[in-house]
């Protein structure tokens, strides 16, 4: 017997929030229409709630769900710069199986929550990203691999090997890797269709000139980006992944309301695990609530956006986006009051609130 269910409410997607229902038989959307008029006509079970795309978290550095503490109170370099910070001291300390358990435990909260898809920093070269693919084989999330090759100069060897399993590369900041290196990389990542993506002003302004030079697929954090470079990304057309609590943490805040006014493409992301739960809807939350408490309100369809379509379509499958029949991912539906959805998926949504529209998943045990 296939499980049958009609979640009516709000529909919220990339074409925004509307009034309706959305029928699903075994998980998958089969069909969506307008409040009290679903084909079944009330002989399927039916409950009250809010359908929209599955998160995706645009931002995160899982090898870091080793350190379980109270990060030191030190400042953000000290902590995070390779290769001798905090981070990398823990890593290179840690076994290979601690780090790989760590790591699925993270992915496995991430795919509960309801989170399809996440794009990793993964540092630690080959071995790195290796480590990754194993920690997530079978959980049926989609990890896009940003590897980080290891020696300077760049050994294209190194980096061949590096991306016959990543799916590009997730580089340190603008500040640590010259241009030069940054336009090699990048070089060799076109060839050969992957991904290039690095950090940039982070603790610090950085130029536009610099961080968009060589073109990345991918920029990280812009919390402390001019207005005028906000701009200048937007009309380079390079999508940025923010990570309000993280850049919190240290005392730096992305201003999102004008991201928002500049029409950069934008992607949140929970940065490091190992100074926050890898969770997007605690994220989500904080951006939300940290942009009022700044006094630079974001629209909450903004923020909502920013999980659950940009980077849907900076994974080349914008259709994700859309609750349409036969999608190429589920939606996810949300047990909330359907007024106002965005703002309800912004600051109510937990993993506490998923519709089960399908048989019950096998339970993934982290290994
Ligand atoms: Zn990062």
């Amino acid at each position: 017997m296939p499980v049958e269910l009609v979640v009516e409410g709000a529909l919220l997607d990339a074409d925004g929030a509307r009034p309706g229902y959305a029928r699903f038989r075994d998980g998958a959307l089969v069909e969506t229409g307008q409040r009290g008029t679903a084909s079944t006509r009330g002989r399927v079970r039916t409950v009250t709630g809010i359908v929209l795309p599955p998160p995706v978290n645009g931002h995160t550095h899982l090898g870091d769900a080793v350190a379980t503490r109270e990060p030191p109170h030190q400042p953000l370099e000290a902590i995070v710069r390779p290769p001798d910070g905090y981070k990398f001291r823990l890593l290179a300390e840690t076994a290979a199986g601690a780090k790989r358990r760590a790591m699925r435990r993270a992915l496995t909260l991430m795919s509960r929550q309801g989170v399809v898809a996440a794009i990793d920093f993964r540092e630690e070269g080959l071995e790195g990203v290796r480590a990754l693919r194993a920690a997530a084989r079978g959980l049926g999330l989609n990890v896009v691999a940003l590897g980080r090759p290891l020696a300077r100069p760049v050994e294209v060897e190194e980096v061949d090997a590096l991306l016959a399993v990543a799916d590009g590369l997730g580089l340190s900041s603008v500040a640590e890797e010259g241009r030069a290196t940054r336009r090699t990389l990048a070089a060799l990542c076109r060839a050969r269709g992957k991904r290039i993506a690095w950090h940039a002003s982070e603790s610090v302004r950085e130029s536009p000139d610099d961080y968009l030079r060589p073109r990345p697929d991918l920029l990280v954090h812009l919390a402390r980006a001019s207005p005028d470079d906000l701009a200048a990304v937007a009309k380079a057309g390079v999508t940025v992944a923010v990570c309000p609590r993280s850049n919190a943490l240290f005392g730096r805040r992305p201003d999102l309301a004008e991201f928002a006014r500049q029409g950069v493409a934008t992607m949140l992301g929970t940065d490091n695990a190992m100074f926050h739960s890898p969770s997007i809807w605690r994220e989500l939350e904080f951006a939300y609530v940290s942009a009022r408490l700044a006094r630079r309100p974001v629209p909450a369809e903004f923020l909502f956006r920013a999980a659950c379509v940009v980077p849907h379509e900076w994974l080349g499958v914008p259709a994700a986006a859309r609750l349409e029949p036969n999608g190429p991912v589920p939606p996810l539906a949300l047990r909330l009051p359907p007024d106002d959805p965005a703002y309800q998926v912004v600051a109510r949504a937990t993993e506490h609130l998923i519709v089960g529209t399908g048989p019950s998943r096998r339970r993934e045990r982290p290994t």
